[in-house]
């Protein structure tokens, strides 16, 4: 069997790795470079932002995928020699009174519910564990065990794991249809001419799957949301654990640079970084983590999340064109998501029926748009 994934972001890039083990022969059809869109540009935090606001069939496909991490991250790491800098630094929310929205208890039900081990710290025990943030603020909770990685780090080695399986990547080629054999996919047609043939093709296109969807003749919710972040220099221990609030996050990399994020811009494929954006982000960091001014802006870039109306991802079958598969629309999460992702898809299309059910996430089911967890109404 030979299947043509279309889109090198971690989703089609694991999900071909996967595929191979399972000693499937797989072509990654590229537009661009593999590992550079969304994936690059992410910040790598191992948790969905507010994971209560979900349905529970969420939390079910986020606790396997990262119950595969510590095993994953080893594995690939000893193959590859590169360190994609998993790590648990905890994940904290404080809360101020002048919070838009309380998630205390939702936080702390899900938590149990679900067996994440959450603590609660008043300011005094906040403060002490994180001095850059703001005495405004009456408390908080953190959750120990999050994790995060460095996603350039992550790409890097997905891509030489890639090399060392022996699967295909076709770079600078743009797909612009499905070949077909009756009804059925039978490869991808380039935007140069050139046809990849195939047994079965997955569609991986991240932010550009509803697009490439039209083109290969049927509907996917998938569009972009454009998020904007800075990265700044500090030092290791000016925060440790990941800080989540509302209007910002920031994320301490092992070497103590603070990843400042990020915008939520239903605004398309709209490119480049902007003043107003990246001030609004540095003015959140000004009242939640006021420790963190006068750090040196390093960097800031941006990315396009594939987003999706109710923030789940669409993973499975097209029903109407035998051998077209999808994996896309994993908006905030797909880091998180990528291995369980993988695993699953590459099975499933191997010919043998998804060990959890897949129907919350199925390509075909009917996506309304969620005022909480879908596309912002505000471009901001
Ligand atoms: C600012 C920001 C912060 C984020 N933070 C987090 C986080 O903390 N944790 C988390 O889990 N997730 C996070 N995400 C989301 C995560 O990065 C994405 O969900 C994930 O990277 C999606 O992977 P993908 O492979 O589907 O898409 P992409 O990485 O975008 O890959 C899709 C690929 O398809 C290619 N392609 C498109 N059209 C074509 C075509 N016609 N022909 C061939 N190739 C094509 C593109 O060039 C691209 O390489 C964040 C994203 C952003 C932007």
């Amino acid at each position: 069997m030979h299947v043509a994934v279309v889109g090198g972001g971690i989703i089609g890039c694991l999900t071909a790795c996967y595929l191979k083990q399972l000693d499937i022969d797989v072509t990654v059809v590229e537009r661009g470079e593999t590992g550079r869109e969304s994936s690059w540009a992410g910040a790598g935090i191992l948790c969905p932002i507010h994971p209560w606001l979900y349905p529970d069939a969420f939390t079910h496909l986020i606790d396997a995928s990262l119950g595969m991490y510590p095993g994953f991250q080893a594995d690939i790491e000893a193959k590859t020699g590169i360190s994609i800098e998993w790590v648990r630094s905890g994940l904290l929310i404080p809360f101020f009174d002048d919070d838009k929205t309380d998630h205390w208890q939702a936080a702390i039900e899900w938590s149990n519910r679900f067996g994440w081990q959450v603590e609660e710290l008043d300011t005094k025990q906040t403060l002490e564990r994180e001095p850059a943030l703001s005495p405004r603020l009456h408390r908080s909770l953190l959750w120990p065990e999050v994790g995060q990685l460095r996603n350039p780090r992550l790409l890097a080695a997905v891509r030489a794991w890639m090399g060392q399986l022996g699967v295909a990547t076709v770079e600078h080629a743009e797909v612009i249809g499905l070949l077909k054999q009756g009804d059925a996919a039978a490869g991808v047609v380039c935007a140069d001419g050139r046809n990849i043939e195939s047994d079965q093709v997955l569609l991986a296109g991240g932010s550009w799957s509803g697009e490439l969807a039209r083109q290969m003749g049927f509907e996917l919710p998938v569009e972009p949301v454009k998020g904007q972040i800075v990265l700044l220099k500090g030092e290791p221990g000016v925060m440790h654990a990941i800080v989540k609030h509302d209007d910002a996050y920031f994320v301490p990399r092992v070497d103590g640079r603070i990843l400042v994020g990020a915008s939520m811009e239903h605004v398309g494929f709209k490119p480049g970084t902007t003043d107003e954006v990246i001030g609004r982000l540095m003015a959140s960091m000004a009242r939640i983590a006021p420790g963190l001014k006068g750090l040196e802006i390093e960097e800031k870039w941006m990315g396009f999340r594939p987003g999706s109306p109710d923030g789940m991802p669409l993973l499975g079958p097209v029903t109407s064109i035998p051998g077209l598969w999808v994996a896309s629309g994993h908006y905030r999460n797909g880091v998180a998501l990528a291995p369980i992702t993988a695993k699953l898809m590459s099975r499933w299309m191997a010919d043998s029926e998804p060990e959890m059910d897949l129907s919350t996430f199925a390509v075909d089911r009917p996506v309304n748009n969620s005022p909480s967890v879908g596309f912002p109404n505000v471009a901001l």
